[in-house]
C-alpha cells in the first residue's frame, strides 16, 4: 500500500497531454489553451482618456486651477481629433479617446465650469498623465499575455479577442468512458427489487465529468459482475477514450472482478491500494491503444463516498494533466477548525465538511455522517479536510487543510 502523496505522484505522472486543435476562438469557451497568446501591438494602442472631461495642457494650471478657451471640438471614442490643444486652450474629450497632439492630461468634467466657450477648472491633482492611460502601459506588441495552459473564461477570452485571435490552439476535450459495476444496480428510470439499489456513482461521474469544460463523457453504462460483460466493456471503452473511470469491484471480495479483467483487456497495474479513507482499494493502471497513444484506466470503490473522495482528489489531477491544464494541485485553504477533532485512524483521512462562516473568518466543521457509504452527508458538504496519516487530537481553532469542492 502507498501513501496519498506517492499514489497523486504516480497517477499524475502516468497522465500526459491528449492532444492539440485549432478551433474558432467563438466556439473555444472554457477550453484550455495550448500556445500561448501575444499582444499583437500595445495595449492601450495610443494614449487614451480615462475620464469624460477636458484635455488639456498641465502647464497651463497654476496652484491647480486654469481658466481656458475651448477649441470647439469634442473628441469621441474612435475619432482623431481635429485640432491640437495649445498653450490656453483645451478640447472636450469623452472616455476612450484619444489624447489631442499637445495635450497631456485631462480633467474631469465634474471638476469644470462652462461659462460660454471658456471653462474654468478647478483640480488640484493635475499632473502630466492624469487619467490618461498610456499607450503601451498594460502590455507591450509581443509579451506574452495568456500562457499555454490557461482555461478560457470570460477574462481570458477578453484578452484574446483584443489581440485579435480569431482562432486558438487549445488541447483536445479529454474523452473519458465511465463504467459503473455490480450486479446489484439499476438504472434511475427503473423500480429496484428489495436487495438492488440504484446507480449514483455512475450519474455522478458523468455530472463531474460533464460540468468542466475540458472534459467530455463518451461513455456511461452499468456493468454486471461477469468476466465476459465487463471485458466487453472495458475493451469498448479502451477504444473510444482517452481515460477509463470504473466504479466498484476493486476490493477484496469474490465479485471484485475488475482488477483481473483490466489486466487481461491488457491495462497495466500502476499501483493498487491507497493508504486514505475512504477510498483505500484504488487502482490505476494505463493500456496502449493500437496508435500508440496511452489510455489511463481508474478503479474507483463502489462505496459512493469513496467515488467522491477519489475521483476528485487523484482522477482529477490526472485528468488536468491530460487536459494540459497549467495547475494540477488543487487548490488548497489552511482553515480553522469550528470544533474538536480526533482522529485514531493510521491512515490519511479525506472528511466531507461544510465551510462556517463567523465574524472572525470563516471555520471548517466535519458534516455528522452514518459512516464510509453515507452519500446523503457528502452531498450537503462544501469540501473536505485532508488529515494525515497517524494519530491526531485538534482543537477549534487548529488550522486543517481543506479542499474546496462546490461553490455555494
Ligand atoms: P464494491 O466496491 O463493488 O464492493 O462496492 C462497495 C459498496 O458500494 C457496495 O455497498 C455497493 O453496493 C456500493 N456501490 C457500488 N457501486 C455503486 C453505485 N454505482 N452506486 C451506488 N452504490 C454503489
Ligand atoms: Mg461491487
Amino acid at each position: 500500500m502507498i501513501s496519498f502523496r506517492e499514489a497523486f505522484e504516480q497517477v499524475v505522472a502516468a497522465a500526459a497531454p491528449v492532444g492539440v486543435e485549432r478551433i474558432a476562438l467563438d466556439r473555444a469557451a472554457g477550453r484550455v489553451l495550448a500556445v500561448g497568446i501575444s499582444a499583437d501591438r500595445d495595449l492601450p494602442p495610443f494614449d487614451r482618456s480615462e475620464r469624460d472631461g477636458f484635455a488639456v495642457r498641465s502647464a497651463d494650471f497654476f496652484r491647480g486651477g486654469a481658466k481656458l478657451a475651448l477649441t470647439g471640438e469634442t473628441i469621441f471614442a474612435g475619432a482623431e481629433a481635429v485640432s491640437a490643444v495649445t498653450s490656453g486652450f483645451c478640447s472636450a474629450i469623452m472616455t476612450g479617446a484619444a489624447l489631442p497632439p499637445g495635450a497631456d492630461a485631462v480633467v474631469p468634467v465634474e471638476k469644470s465650469v462652462r461659462n460660454g466657450t471658456a471653462v474654468a477648472l478647478d483640480y488640484e491633482k493635475i499632473v502630466p498623465g492624469i487619467h490618461v492611460h498610456r499607450k503601451g502601459s498594460d502590455a507591450a506588441e509581443g509579451d506574452l499575455l495568456l500562457a499555454a495552459g490557461t482555461v478560457l473564461d470570460g477574462a481570458a477570452l477578453s484578452v484574446a479577442a483584443s489581440v485579435g485571435a480569431s482562432e486558438v490552439d487549445v488541447h483536445r476535450k479529454v474523452k473519458v468512458a465511465v463504467l459503473s459495476t455490480g450486479d446489484e444496480l439499476v438504472g434511475v428510470n427503473e423500480t429496484p427489487g428489495r436487495l438492488q439499489i440504484r446507480d449514483g456513482n455512475g450519474p455522478s461521474l458523468r455530472a463531474l465529468i460533464e460540468s468542466i469544460s475540458w472534459l467530455q463523457c463518451v461513455i456511461h453504462r452499468r456493468v454486471v459482475d461477469d468476466e465476459t460483460v465487463l471485458g466487453a466493456s472495458v475493451v469498448e471503452a479502451l477504444a473510444e477514450a482517452d481515460a477509463v473511470v470504473l466504479s466498484g469491484g476493486v476490493s477484496m471480495g469474490e465479485k471484485d472482478l475488475v482488477p483481473g479483467v483490466l489486466k487481461r483487456c491488457g491495462v497495466e497495474e500502476i499501483a493498487h491500494k491507497v493508504a486514505i479513507r475512504p477510498g483505500k482499494p484504488f487502482w490505476v493502471g494505463a493500456a496502449k491503444h493500437p496508435s500508440g497513444r496511452s489510455i489511463m484506466v481508474y478503479g474507483l470503490p463502489g462505496n459512493p463516498v469513496a467515488v467522491q473522495v477519489t475521483f476528485r482528489e487523484l482522477v482529477m489531477a490526472a485528468l488536468r494533466r491530460m487536459a494540459g491544464l497549467e495547475t494540477i494541485e488543487p487548490i488548497e485553504f489552511r482553515l480553522p477548525l469550528a470544533e474538536n477533532l480526533r482522529k485514531k485512524l493510521p491512515l490519511g483521512q479525506f472528511l466531507p465538511a461544510l465551510l462556517v462562516p463567523g465574524e472572525e473568518g470563516t471555520f471548517v466543521r466535519p458534516v455528522t455522517n452514518n459512516g464510509s457509504g453515507d452519500f446523503v452527508s457528502i452531498s450537503r458538504a462544501d469540501g473536505v479536510i485532508v488529515l494525515p496519516e497517524g494519530e491526531l487530537r485538534l482543537r477549534p481553532g487548529d488550522p486543517v487543510r481543506f479542499h474546496l469542492w462546490r461553490n455555494r
